[in-house]
């Protein structure tokens, strides 16, 4: 069914009865050319674009949950591709790109808003790094802007600029950047997946990964055996155990991030904001509501929530930013499960099992990926050979010394 103002009109007059659901409930059949485990946001993309970019249509999505339930409905909808390394930068960049086009292409509202990212800095020295960095994404083509104090202060006015502990000198813009309804992205993907024949099986957990002949032939479920040709890992912050049912052992920690709501407030801050002297990143959703977050909670964790401590940490990190959030009330917070890689960056290949694709290490940014991993990580499942932009985010890569290192933190996870 497409969505359209022609489909509302006639549906109203129809009193609303004759919608259809977005996707169907499919039973699970004995055998897929392709199972992809986890139905978030990266799973859901590579099913989509399996079938319309490479024509793969007998596919299943096993979700242990419902889709959206993981970090993909959890995240602060930032999206951006404002990155230094040309290992990241062809990449976040193809899916700003894709961003750009995605409502039409799904026939879908996901509400893609690219109202600006703006990040702050307060000193000499982060000045010449944000320079550097807007410099190397002008040099691929991308768009930045370097703002000065008078600059950010007309966007911004209720920022701390008099008596700051932490004065701010500019900010380092990315107009194109912004964000986007994340469940919306989850639901579209989903529809237009299974409109070209995917089966997406909700409530089915992967159990074990069963192997003969040094190949995966299929997943122990929830709901029993299915076989497979080939089988794809997507499932974020719960890599490491997945991964463990193929006696493999990722370069990843899982790790909380946790993710805030306010009060509605009339509207007052009209692009995405981050802190460059501690973590805070704040945004304004359509209803009123900031939208923010700051650091992990700095312990590894499979538990969908955080502590007080750190809810203390971003609220004092925002209060330094914007002196007035101290008047407004908190609603509601929520935390999502990370898989934090040793350098920060992605891994989407192939593993030492031959038919046993990887997609993780996303880290707490890898909502703004979604589409360029789908279609990278579909274009590996069918072609057996890495899309170009992802050349680099290899598995091997920290066994081989050949780090994709954004923020220069070394093996830290919890600090990427
Ligand atoms: C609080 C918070 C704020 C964030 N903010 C941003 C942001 O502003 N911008 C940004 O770019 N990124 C952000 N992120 C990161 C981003 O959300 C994630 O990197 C991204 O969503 C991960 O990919 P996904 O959507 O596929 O993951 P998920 O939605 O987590 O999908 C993985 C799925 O796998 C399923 N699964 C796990 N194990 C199994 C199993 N055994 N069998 C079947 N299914 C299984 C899970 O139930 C889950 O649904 C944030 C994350 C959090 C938690």
């Amino acid at each position: 069914m497409r969505y359209s103002a022609l489909s509302i009109f006639l549906n109203g007059l129809r009193g609303n009865t004759a919608w259809k659901s977005a996707w169907r409930a499919p039973a699970l059949k004995p055998h897929y050319d392709v199972i992809i485990v986890g139905g978030g946001g990266h799973g859901l993309a590579t099913a989509y674009y399996l079938a319309k970019e490479f024509g793969i249509r007998n596919v299943a999505v096993l979700e242990k949950s419902y889709i959206g339930s993981g970090n993909v409905g959890r995240n602060t909808t930032i999206i951006r591709s404002n990155y230094l390394l040309p290992g990241n930068n062809p990449f976040y960049e193809l899916s700003m790109k894709l961003w750009e086009g995605l409502e039409q292409d799904l026939n879908f509202n996901a509400m893609v808003s690219q109202r600006g990212v703006l990040n702050l800095f307060h000193s000499d020295a982060q000045c010449d790094a944000y320079t550097r960095r807007g410099n190397a994404m002008r040099l691929h083509g991308v768009d930045a802007d370097l703002l000065d104090r008078e600059q950010v202060r007309e966007k911004l006015p209720f920022l701390n600029f008099e008596n700051a502990r932490f004065p701010i000198q500019g900010g380092l813009l990315q107009q194109r950047g912004g964000t986007v309804r994340h469940d919306g992205v989850a639901w579209g993907y989903a529809r237009g997946a299974d409109s070209m024949g995917v089966d997406i099986i909700q409530e089915c957990e992967v159990t074990g990964i069963r192997r003969g002949n040094g190949k995966v032939i299929g997943v122990e479920t929830s709901r029993g055996f299915v076989g497979c040709g080939k089988l794809a890992l997507a499932v974020a912050g719960n890599s490491s155990q997945v991964a463990a049912m193929a006696d493999m052992r990722l370069p990843i920690e899982s790790h909380v991030l946790q993710a805030f709501v306010s009060e509605g407030l009339k509207p007052f801050i009209d692009c995405v904001v981050t802190f460059g002297a501690g973590h805070f990143y704040v945004s304004q959703s359509d209803k009123g509501g900031l939208v923010f977050g700051g650091d992990m909670d700095g312990y590894n964790s499979y538990a969908q929530r955080g502590n007080l401590a750190t809810v203390e940490h971003v609220i004092e990190a925002g209060k330094a930013m914007i002196p007035a959030l101290s008047r407004v009330r908190v609603l509601r917070s929520w935390g999502g499960i990370m898989d934090m890689s040793m350098d920060g960056s992605p891994i989407i290949d192939r593993t030492s099992i031959d038919n046993l694709y990887l997609n993780a290490g996303w880290c707490y940014g890898g909502f703004k990926a979604t589409p360029a991993s789908g279609f990278c990580f579909a274009h590996l499942i069918a072609r057996n050979h890495a899309h170009a932009v992802t050349r680099e985010m290899r598995l091997d890569r920290f066994e081989r010394g050949y780090l994709i290192d954004e923020k220069g933190q070394g093996a830290q996870p919890n600090l990427h």
